[in-house]
């Protein structure tokens, strides 16, 4: 550790700072590839605190009107609004991208709250009259308990939010664990969040490692659901941990998103769309286009216009004015990128965009790669077959639709994919027969909080967004009101029952 580096005590537990017990965890700036910070892992017995303090909370919050909590969480979400400030440079700062981009994802995380927290006056249940005669029934529905959210680093704060919104409307306490690169905007998220009037106990952060801290949260017996955005691998790991206990889960894993350019499509703007989609956030997200298949007749001029634009893209610091792309995250994502690339290019196809890391000094200790276009490798090479987390795309022509579609459908991932053409019947028909949770047509990779999101196949498991995440936050409870011979004074309590049921049915 260097003097210039700030250290951070680890976790925020219970409305407060917490010191961890575990050993220096740095936090390096992607940029220059020197760390600048540095955070205490939290150990099994740090996890073990956290849990307590939501489990103490969860009475009270669970306890409150669904529409108070609503209340609640918005006045704490508009505080942390009022900071953002302060929060977009720290994301840059440890997670690599530009201001702007930091800028669009904490406001898009504040979204979220508050789509939820509008959500919290607009739930209803289910009620069904006269099962039988004079019997009647409706659906309870009732918090999980205390939920572990276990977030990656390519959007700290999008990815959190996603769960802590639904998970705290529908009575939930919540400990997360950021990665072990990306504590500090979700720490500070955290308190600004218990500035703004979040009741101490009800959301907290552990900072560390996932084989430590990450397992000692899945493993916790007190901790009722996982929810999880990261890798397939870890993803399968954490799924088998929780079996022990039956704890629910959620899973958003890796993708490998297919784009079809039609012959009729909207050329301009699909290229447009597949530069935006694959090298935004450069090239780190879930649901970046990772292979894009264009109709052979089109191809050249598609693959030219991609090709150009990718050459064209300003690659720098992240906090530098005019920067578009900023760097990979971490040395080892870098790395790993590249020999998918130099695997691809050996078994065939041609490199006709960068290819490797740029050749400006300025940049050369940073994690930085040039925006890579590879056009037809092998239907068998890595970047076909892998998830590839950085901002290489490989690019295939193909004969028709058909062939369009099964190249989509032959990965084992499932999470998004798009469709450029004019063509309403084309574009229904590829919606209804590419496997995976999204399909955007003549558009792309925007994730709306009004649809359900999550992957099909090895991209995970269950449904973020949406009113869909509130089932996975929830357990539910079928209630039959049996018959009652109905008296004067029977009808009273019978009013005052489905009075109350009425309401329970809407609350969770
Ligand atoms: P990762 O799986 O390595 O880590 C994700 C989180 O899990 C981190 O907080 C990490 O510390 C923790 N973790 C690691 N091992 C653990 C364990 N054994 N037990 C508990 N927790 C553990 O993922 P990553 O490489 O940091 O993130 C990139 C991956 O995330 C990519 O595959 C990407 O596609 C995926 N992703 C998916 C979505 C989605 O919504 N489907 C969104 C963003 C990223």
């Amino acid at each position: 550790m260097t003097a210039t580096q700030t250290t951070y005590p680890g976790s925020f537990i219970a409305g407060a700072q917490h010191g961890n017990a575990g050993d220096p965890l740095e936090v390096v700036n992607p940029a220059e590839g020197r760390a600048f910070a540095s955070v205490a892992a939290a150990t099994e017995a740090d996890v073990d605190a956290a849990v307590h303090a939501a489990a103490s909370a969860l009475p009270a919050w669970s306890d409150l009107a669904v529409s108070k909590r609503g209340e609640i969480l918005g006045r704490a979400a508009h505080h942390v609004e009022e900071h953002i400030d302060e929060l977009i440079p720290l994301l840059t700062r440890e997670q690599g991208k530009t201001l702007r981009d930091s800028r669009i994802e904490i406001t898009k995380a504040i979204d979220t709250l508050m789509h939820y927290v509008g959500l919290s006056k607009a739930l209803r249940g289910a009620h069904t009259p006269n099962l039988d005669p004079g019997v009647e029934g409706y659906v309870l529905r009732r918090p999980l308990g205390v939920v572990g959210a276990i977030v990656p680093w390519n959007f700290p704060t999008t990815l959190l939010c996603n769960k802590l919104a639904p998970a705290l409307v529908a009575g939930n306490t919540v400990v997360a664990k950021p990665a072990a690169t990306t504590p500090l905007t979700t720490l500070r998220f955290a308190e600004l969040l218990a500035e703004g009037g979040l009741p101490e106990g009800v959301f907290n952060v552990v900072t560390g490692r996932g084989s430590q801290a990450g397992e000692a949260l899945v493993t916790h017996k007190d901790v009722r659901k996982i929810a999880f955005t990261g890798s397939t691998p870890v993803g399968e790991q954490i799924m088998a941990l929780a079996a022990r206990g039956t704890k629910r889960v959620t899973l958003e894993l890796g993708g490998s998103d297919p784009m079809i350019i039609c012959d009729d499509a909207d050329l301009a703007a699909a290229a447009s769309a597949a530069s935006m989609g694959r090298f935004y956030n450069c090239g780190q997200a879930c649901l970046a286009i990772k292979r894009v298949y264009v109709f052979d007749s089109v191809a050249d001029e598609v693959i030219e216009s991609i090709v150009e634009k990718a050459k064209r893209l300003k690659v720098g610091r992240g906090d530098v004015k005019g920067t578009q792309m900023g760097p990979m995250h971490t040395a080892g994502g870098r790395e790993e990128m590249s020999a998918q690339v130099s695997r691809t290019l050996k078994s065939g196809g041609e490199l006709r965009a960068g290819g490797g890391p740029p050749d400006d000094p300025d940049l050369a200790d940073g994690f930085f790669y040039e925006p890579t276009v590879v056009v037809d490798p092998p239907h068998d090479a890595p970047m076909a077959t892998e998830e590839v987390f950085g901002p290489a795309l490989p690019i295939w022509r193909v004969g028709d639709l058909d062939e369009a579609i099964e190249r989509a459908n032959a990965s084992p991932f499932g999470l998004g994919s798009s469709v450029w053409t004019r063509d309403l019947a084309r574009a229904r028909e590829a919606a209804t027969r590419i496997e995976a949770g999204y399909t955007w047509i003549n558009s792309r990779t925007k994730v709306y909080d009004e649809l359900p999101f999550g992957g099909w196949k090895s991209s995970g498991y269950g449904k973020e967004h949406g009113e869909e995440a509130f089932d996975y936050y929830t357990e539910t409870k079928s209630v039959v009101l049996g018959a009652t011979v109905l008296t004067g004074a029977t009808t009273k309590r019978r009013r005052a029952s489905a009075r109350s049921a009425s309401s329970e049915a809407r609350s969770v």
